[in-house]
């Protein structure tokens, strides 16, 4: 097997065909040599490297679960790996292709009509548009099911939106968001795509963030936009349809939160190895490898668990318990293994240059969205209880 992670310890990736296989090393190649040099500096100044849009596109990520745009015949196994590999250098990029492949193309691709579909999906998988999911409000994060406040008023073949969004991803430079809002006819939720240059549309920048900087976050006002019908995704017609979506990104979030614990991990073996104190690496010492041991622990268990996950979607089987579960898991696994990297680090542990800081920092966004931890145990606690406990 060629170029095995160090950190795939129990050999995960034979679970890929072989042309899945040659496609992630194409994608590592292209982290390591044109991601890795350049994540530190885009994070520090909290800029999203637009360069980067056009490679990920020619390599497949943008898009490849839908046959109007893959690339090659693929499972949810390989496209769950490949967000492990962008988390391991970088989440933000990681991010930024979860929301324009996952978010936007997904709600989509599932909620969409064939012409929305045949309009839509190429162009944002040639990364030509930009796309951003719009869900979360200043007053309705994780209640967003029957809290939003943002209203669709439909009037004649034209919907009216009003309201107000914050932390969208991508929204500072999207093309196109797709806003979700509440028919004011029938109190559902509907997802409507809003094109940036529709007066009453506007978008600003949340600044001064502590983790994922790379990734451009906006708080969003909608003020009087109008949306004509046929931009209304036409099978949106309750939140029921918006959580499809998210059970699907939610299971690749799940595998990118295993990519930030691998690229802590990674970085904090290199540097216990090197690094000497009272005479001897600090990795010859039974308390560095105890962190070391229990951070490969974590990672492992967590594969295993992304795999699973992923083979369930590939049968047809995965329902929201299962991706809630995974999500819950992982990220809470990442925050243990990126404090524990960071531990082995000391005080150059919280310097970018040394490795470990930016995905220390950036765990804790991951383990906060597309659903907090709370939310999605309640979800499989609701599973296996028959009880929603959620308000
Ligand atoms: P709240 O919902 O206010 O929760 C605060 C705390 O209370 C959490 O710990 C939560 O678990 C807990 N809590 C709430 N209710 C309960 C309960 N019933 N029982 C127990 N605990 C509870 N949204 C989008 O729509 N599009 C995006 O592209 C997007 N990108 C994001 C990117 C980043 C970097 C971040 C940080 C967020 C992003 N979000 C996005 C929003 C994200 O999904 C929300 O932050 C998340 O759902 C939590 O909502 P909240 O921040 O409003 O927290």
């Amino acid at each position: 097997m060629p170029n095995l992670l160090e950190s795939d310890f129990y050999f995960f990736q034979e679970a890929l065909s072989a042309p899945e296989q040659e496609a992630v090393l194409a994608l590592r190649e292209y982290m390591e040599t044109s991601v890795r040099p350049i994540a530190d500096a885009c994070w520090s100044r909290a800029e999203f490297p637009m360069e980067v849009v056009k490679p990920l596109a020619e390599l497949g990520l943008l898009g490849a679960p839908w046959p109007e745009t893959r690339h090659f015949e693929n499972t949810a196994v390989y496209r769950g790996w490949t967000a492990m590999e962008m988390g391991r250098v970088d989440a933000s990029i990681a991010t930024f292709v979860g929301v324009q492949n996952g978010l936007a193309m997904g709600s989509i691709a599932e909620t969409g009509s064939p012409e929305q579909r045949a309009e839509w999906l190429p162009q944002l998988s040639r990364g030509e548009v930009i796309g951003a999911f719009g869900l979360t409000e200043p007053f309705s994060g994780s209640d967003s099911a029957r809290g939003l406040r943002t209203t669709a008023e439909r009037r004649g073949d034209t919907w009216v939106l009003n309201g107000a969004k914050r932390w969208i991803g991508n929204a500072t430079f999207a093309d196109v968001v797709v806003i979700w809002a509440k028919d004011t006819g029938d109190g559902q939720v509907k997802g409507f795509l809003v094109t940036k240059d529709t007066p009453g549309f506007v978008a600003t920048k949340i600044e001064d963030k502590v983790a994922l900087r790379t990734v451009q976050n906006a708080d969003i006002v909608l003020t009087d936009v109008e949306v004509p019908e046929s931009r209304r995704l036409q099978n949106a017609n309750s939140f029921r349809d918006t959580a499809t979506v998210l059970r699907l990104t939610r299971a690749e979030v799940a595998w990118q939160a295993v990519g930030v614990a691998i690229g802590a991990y990674e970085a904090a073996l290199a540097y216990a190895k090197t690094r000497e104190q009272f005479g001897k690496p600090i990795a010859s010492r039974q308390l560095v490898q105890d962190l070391l041991v229990r951070s490969l622990g974590n990672i492992t268990a967590s594969i295993a668990i992304c795999l699973q996950v992923s083979k369930l979607l590939d049968q047809g089987r995965q329902h929201d318990a299962h991706s809630a579960l995974a999500k819950a898991y992982t990220t809470a696994r990442m925050r243990e293994t990126v404090g524990w990297c960071r531990e082995v680090l000391g005080g150059n542990g919280i310097v970018l240059e040394h490795g470990v800081a930016r995905f220390f920092a950036d765990a804790e966004a991951i383990y906060s969205y597309e659903g907090t931890r709370e939310m999605n145990t309640l979800i499989v606690g609701r599973a296996i209880t028959g009880f929603a406990a959620f308000a």
